[in-house]
């Protein structure tokens, strides 16, 4: 009993307090009915209208500017609004009253405040749904009469009080009619702005695919970059498009928040990846697929909409504080059969979405999954663009490498430009003797890297040895590539504990802290000529198409390999004298001339000798051509081992070779000379008519003693080499010693 009327009390307690402002406004009109509020002045006899009056302002004021808390149902905000409304119009009929003035002045038509009735009015039913707008016009016309017919008001003026109550009825209707008429117009607007809106994203999409086909430049450079320009800013668009439709679907369905989320990888979270919104409440992280209102989204692939969500903004997880949320509608976005993504809507008010409005949210997720499958393409686009433009590079490199050493160096900058790697060797295959050699390595990242610590080779110091080492058939991975000239290891290249234990090149030379490795035959014209091997310490590093692009280049590196040594074989015939493999007549002018140069830049002498072999005629005739060929040869071979490095041995032609000597006087040269000369002595010469051998005559001239000039130091130790085969051969002569001769020769 005792517990049913304490519910009771706190009923009627919660009640009132809930609904105070009616209570006030029944007590205030009670007070205008019996025109308490007439005469009022600040006097303690009359507390009660005052009290009441000053009620009605506090709670109006503070109804107004404070707002109820959030989660109110929809009956409850028509209710405070009702109430908001209500007091307002019990303040003005406070204050009418209060200026009616005496009888006199009440007969002719009331107070000068009876305008603030109808400004009330139209301002109240302008503002309000139709039915609280309708129901506080009722009551306006009530209080009108409250003060008019209450106790103590003037006799009634019936014209007057029919004019101002059909003054209040009048403004009500045309506030309504009004405010319908604009809002219809309104509403109109933001249908055509959305349909013109989807229309230009319609043509936008067609204009993207199209663009492969429209593009017209004949160069290849500017179609490529006008290829890439148009593909990015045809991506820019498609963002800018998405950006549009929410911010369209915000402006024409008064929403709070218009966003797409977007399913990630793993398909647990959702990202937003469009955002338009007036709240600034909204979640910056990813959300869980499955909370809130979204998880049945996601779950049953339905549409959701919610008018006032039970749990306010909490329901709605990509609000990540409180928000007041009227309604919510959460459209799944679903590409063949997959859900994508969710685009969301919320508004304020509390106005349920209309099956119109759901319609367009369905019609906008359709196009926004339109605008992200472009956007895929044109990305797609753009990787494979980026790849071609790698290859461009790779094989622009390539084709500028013209030695081998170039080609080598090339291969790996070439590689790098695919992927990054730790390790990389290219080795060579000699099908004659059957070896591979590495001919070279290559180490570390590339510069600017910051993972440069130390490559991971079975022993660092070792890494620099790999390079030169040869090694037979046998069953590492480049021994087997260039058997079967196939890439190794087969498969998809991700298993990184096997890449740990695999033999690239031998057991012993080894290559170890590689979690991913991949060995690719160099073939031409179906040969497999060498290899390159590449490693990487993370595993997983040389997936299928990874290798299928190394494979290219691999071919690419091949044909360079090959280039290279026909480049050099060329070099060689240029150069070389084909019957003593010494350089020949032209290169050593090229040599000698810049020898020369540098002995004039550190004035240090050189020497030059021009020797011929002695009766070499007779040779030819007594033994035959092969012979004296023969013989050609083993004087260039002693020629060619009595010399330093750095001195120059070429055939200057016929049985003439010459020797230029770095750094080397006159009487240096004639000690070289000599040893020379007997050297060649002492070489016994076979041929069928038995052993024989033969003797040099040799001629000096040196710099800068003898001459300062290439031809005449030429012409100098050609004197010389005439003056020693008048002087009986085989012997060494300095142009020097011939001046006494060349002297008595002048005088005769
Ligand atoms: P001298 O001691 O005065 O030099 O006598 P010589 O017989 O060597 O005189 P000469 O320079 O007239 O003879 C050079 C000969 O060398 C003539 C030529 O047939 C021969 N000869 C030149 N080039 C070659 C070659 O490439 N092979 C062979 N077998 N003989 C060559
Ligand atoms: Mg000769
Ligand atoms: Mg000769």
């Amino acid at each position: 009993m005792g517990s049913s009327l304490e519910r009771a009390i706190f009923s009627a307690r919660r009640l009132l307090v809930e609904r105070l402002g009616l209570f006030v406004a029944v007590v205030a009109a009670l007070h205008l009915w019996l025109g308490e509020f007439r005469q009022l002045t600040l006097s303690a006899a009359q507390w009660p209208p005052l009290l009441v009056a000053s009620v009605v302002v506090a709670l109006l004021g503070l109804r107004a500017l404070v707002g109820r808390a959030p989660g109110r149902s929809k009956l409850a905000l028509a209710f405070d609004r009702f109430e908001l409304g209500l007091l307002l119009l019990v303040a003005v009929y406070v204050l009418i009253q209060r200026t009616a003035g005496g009888e006199a002045a009440s007969a002719s038509g009331g107070s000068w405040a009876q305008p603030l009735a109808y400004i009330a009015v139209v301002f109240l039913v302008g503002v309000s749904t139709r039915g609280v707008g309708l129901a506080l016009a009722a009551v306006a016309l009530l209080l009108q009469l409250c003060v008019e017919l209450g106790f103590g008001a003037a006799p009634p003026n019936v014209l007057g009080l029919g004019v101002r109550c059909g003054a209040l009825v009048i403004f009500a209707l045309a506030s309504l009619l009004l405010l319908q008429a604009e809002i219809a117009r309104y509403r109109r607007e933001h249908q055509r702005k959305l349909a013109q809106a989807v229309s230009a994203m319609r043509e936008d999409a067609r204009e993207f695919r199209l663009i492969s086909t429209s593009l017209t430049s004949s160069s290849s450079q500017q179609r490529a970059a006008e290829e890439s320009k148009l593909a990015r800013g045809a991506v820019e668009a498609i963002h800018e498009g998405m950006f549009f439709i929410l911010e369209l679907l915000k402006q024409a369905l008064d929403l709070q928040t218009c966003v797409l989320l977007w399913l990630d990888q793993s398909g647990e979270r959702l990202r937003i990846k469009e955002l338009v919104t007036d709240s600034n409440m909204v979640s910056e992280t990813s959300i869980p697929a499955q909370a809130g209102a979204l998880g049945g989204i996601v779950k049953n692939r339905l549409l959701i909409n919610l008018s006032r969500p039970r749990n306010g903004a909490r329901g709605i997880p990509y609000y990540s504080g409180p928000e007041e949320i009227g309604a919510f509608v959460g459209v799944p976005v679903i590409e063949s059969g997959h859900l994508r993504g969710v685009l969301c809507a919320d508004r304020r008010e509390d106005c349920a979405f209309s099956a119109d409005e759901e319609k367009l949210l369905v019609d906008a997720a359709a196009q926004v999954l339109r605008a992200i499958q472009n956007e895929r393409v044109f990305s797609a686009v753009e990787r494979s663009k980026y790849e071609h433009e790698r290859f461009y590079r790779a094989s622009e490199m390539l084709n500028g490498a013209l030695t081998l050493a170039q080609v080598y160096d090339t291969a790996f900058s070439a590689a790098r430009e695919i992927v990054d790697f730790d390790f990389g060797a290219l080795t060579l295959y000699d099908a004659e003797k059957r070896t591979h050699t590495i001919c070279r390595v290559a180490e570390g990242r590339r510069r600017g890297d910051d993972h440069s610590a130390p490559i991971a080779v079975s022993e660092p110091p070792k890494q620099h040895k790999l390079e030169g080492e040869s090694f037979g058939a046998n069953a590492g991975l480049v021994a087997m590539v260039v058997k079967n000239k196939h890439f190794l290891p087969a498969g998809d290249g991700r298993s990184s504990s096997a890449a740990k234990d695999m033999v690239v090149f031998t057991r012993k030379l080894k290559v170890s802290g590689m979690s991913s490795l991949v060995v690719l035959p160099l073939i031409v014209q179906d040969h497999a000529i060498g290899t390159v091997a590449l490693g990487a310490r993370e595993a997983g590093r040389f997936p299928t198409r990874i290798r299928e692009m190394l494979g290219v280049i691999c071919n690419q590196v091949a044909v360079s390999i090959e280039n290279a040594k026909m480049y050099k074989r060329m070099e060689e015939m240029a150069t070389t004298d084909g019957l003593t493999a010494l350089p020949n007549h032209r290169t050593f002018q090229a040599r000698f001339s810049e020898m020369l140069y540098r002995a004039e830049r550190t004035g240090k002498p050189v020497s030059m000798v021009l020797t011929d072999v002695d009766k070499f005629k007779n040779v030819n005739d007594t033994y035959g051509h092969p012979v004296g060929d023969a013989v050609l040869r083993r004087v260039a071979r002693v020629l060619a081992e009595q010399v330093r490095k750095v001195d120059l041995v070429a055939r200057y032609g016929g049985e003439e070779f010459v020797m230029v000597l770095e750094e080397t006087d006159a009487d240096g040269a004639r000690l070289l000379c000599e040893r020379v000369r007997k050297e060649v002595a002492a070489q016994v010469m076979s041929s069928d008519k038995g052993p024989f051998r033969v003797t040099l005559s040799l001629g000096v001239a040196s710099y800068p003693t003898d001459g300062e000039i290439k031809e005449d130091l030429v012409e100098r130790a050609d004197q010389a080499l005439y003056h020693a085969k008048q002087t009986g051969r085989n012997r060494t002569v300095l142009w020097r010693a011939t001046k006494a001769q060349r002297k008595a020769t002048a005088s005769q």
